[in-house]
């Protein structure tokens, strides 16, 4: 074990990429952080993660926000109620605990939106708690290390985390915490694992790919939107009309998006923006097109519906993908990707250059929500 925590350990800091995060000991941004990795790919939390501190610099300013500032900030990272939550936890932390993010797993578990995981992340990345961390790529790197046969023993995540807290470095369990999801996400992935980069690879038992259960099912499922659009004042700014979801709708409560019109009433119709949308466990094929005229109940648009210029879209919680069609239709202006290749300010290129050479993703073995696969 200890030829195991030291290799792992001189290899992450060699390799461990430069993410914004790494940078800070500030618990609420690494709290930030470590809720918005869930799920979502590390390239695209780069980017989100920046502007959200910049919005919200501190627990008591993110605590103070609207719900509707925190979604808009959150926009494109999908599974809204985690923003949800995490406001609601500010919120609960300026109450109960005088403004300071408690400092234990045990505490932290009690806040909303916490689990396990995250709870684990905090704790020992922030405040140094010795408590292993759990996600798919330590568990893919640990079931590949003790071999796959013993992997399968370790099935339950009761298990699972036994295993992983044996593993773990007490003296530096945040940087092992850290570099053990390193490790899953950069080399040791889920497909054609990099062995021969791996720095325990003469102890891994399996060197390669496991045996895993078959894949949930991707469903598939047409969507078509309407982009309707009109021109204003002087200056012909463009306004776009959106409507807003349900407040109990299952998916994205409360969010904005372009009017979703009936497949059968356009499939005559040529659409001006043909794109593929991942939302967990569907792939959604989306196809959007202009209609220069509203129809006509939609002149004065009714209280779940308004017409929004740039500026404005900006400022409202539009859920991911009516964001990428607006980004697509040059409405919105596009972010810094990293995707598309578009260019980059020279102060984020080092990140950039980082993910794009050592691989993007921070839990592959999750579902995607809201980005492209
Ligand atoms: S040797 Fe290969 S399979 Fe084993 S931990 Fe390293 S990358 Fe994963």
């Amino acid at each position: 074990m200890r030829n195991f925590r030291q290799a792992l350990l001189w290899w992450y800091s060699l390799h461990a990429r430069d993410l914004p995060w790494r940078r800070t000991r500030d618990p609420y941004q690494i709290w930030v952080s470590e809720v918005m990795l869930q799920q979502t790919r590390v390239a695209t939390v780069v980017d989100r993660y920046r502007t959200f501190i910049a919005s919200f610099p501190t627990l008591v300013a993110l605590s103070l926000a609207e719900e509707d500032e925190v979604l808009t900030q959150w926009s494109g990272l999908g599974y809204y109620k985690r923003a949800r939550e995490l406001r609601h936890a500010a919120q609960v932390v300026m109450r109960e605990h005088a403004g300071s993010l408690p400092q234990t797993f045990e505490e932290l578990r009690r806040l909303p939106g916490i689990g396990q995981y995250s709870a684990a992340a905090i704790a020992s990345i922030a405040f140094g708690e010795p408590v292993a961390v759990v996600d798919g790529n330590v568990e893919r790197v640990i079931t590949r290390v003790l071999g796959a046969t013993e992997g399968a023993q370790l099935s339950t995540r009761a298990r699972m985390r036994d295993a992983a807290q044996k593993l773990l470095d007490k003296d530096q369990p945040g940087t092992f915490n850290q570099a053990m999801m390193e490790l899953g996400a950069t080399v040791c992935h889920p497909r054609w694992p990099r062995c021969d980069k791996c720095p325990v690879q003469e102890i891994c038992r399996t060197q390669g790919e496991h045996p895993r259960p078959p894949r949930a099912k991707i469903l598939s499922r047409q969507t078509a939107y309407g982009l309707v659009q009109r021109k204003v004042g002087q200056s012909k700014t463009v306004e776009v009309l959106v409507q807003r979801r349900s407040a109990d709708a299952s998916q994205m409560p409360g969010m904005w998006e372009l009017p979703e019109v009936d497949i059968s009433i356009v499939e005559n119709m040529e659409p001006v923006l043909r794109l593929r949308h991942a939302i967990t466990n569907t792939a959604h094929y989306v196809t959007v097109y202009a209609m220069s005229e509203p129809p006509e109940e939609n002149l004065e648009p009714h209280p779940a519906q308004q017409w929004a210029n740039a500026e404005k879209l900006l400022g409202i919680p539009l859920t991911g993908l009516a964001r990428k069609v607006l980004m697509r239709m040059d409405i919105l202006p596009r972010p810094k990707s990293i995707r598309t290749g578009t260019k980059i300010p020279d102060a984020l290129d080092p990140f950039v250059q980082n993910l794009n050479a050592k691989g993007n993703t921070r839990k592959e073995e999750h579902g995607k929500e809201e980005h492209e696969r």
